[in-house]
């Protein structure tokens, strides 16, 4: 597997729950490089943007509430084959479907407030992390 980027924010939900350093420090041990972070509070339009795929769906208008009502993490993560790699520990979408051992298991409430997120293909990957990191080259360096 190539070395790659993907993009990691840890929810309102983990973070007010005071779960962001559990969530990092279980990132570095599955082998992820971190390499670039910061804290934000997301504006309406940040959320939206980065959401826009989901724009038609239902749960659009709670999720762009939920994704504001706090501050989020965002970071990029490295590692060879990163992105499937982080969806496999992140767990499926609804933490109670999710495997045990996983990032949502553990530490999602329900299909809306699941803990974590993680771009889902290496396209995706590289529009999230200009989208949230404009100066952070989208391919490892090294
Ligand atoms: P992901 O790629 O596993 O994050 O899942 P999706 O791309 O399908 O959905 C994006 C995000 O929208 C999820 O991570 C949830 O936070 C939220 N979401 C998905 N389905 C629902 C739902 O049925 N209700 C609500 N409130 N939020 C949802």
């Amino acid at each position: 597997m190539p070395v790659e980027r993907t993009l990691c924010i840890v929810k309102p939900d983990a973070v007010e729950k005071r779960k962001a350093g559990a969530i990092l420090a279980r990132i570095e041990e599955g082998g992820f490089k971190v390499v670039a972070l910061r804290m934000a509070r997301l504006s309406v339009r940040e959320a939206e943007g980065f959401y826009a795929v989901h724009e038609a769906r239902p749960f659009f208008g709670e999720l762009v509430q939920f994704m504001t009502r706090s501050p989020v993490v965002i970071a990029v993560l490295e590692r060879e084959g990163a992105v499937t790699v982080w969806r496999d520990l992140m767990g499926a979408t609804d933490p109670a479907k999710a495997q045990s051992g996983t990032i949502r298991k553990q530490f999602g409430a329900n299909v809306g407030e699941n803990a974590t997120h993680g771009s889902d293909s290496a396209d995706n990957a590289g529009k999230e992390i200009a989208y949230f990191f404009p100066g952070v080259e989208v391919s490892p360096t090294a």
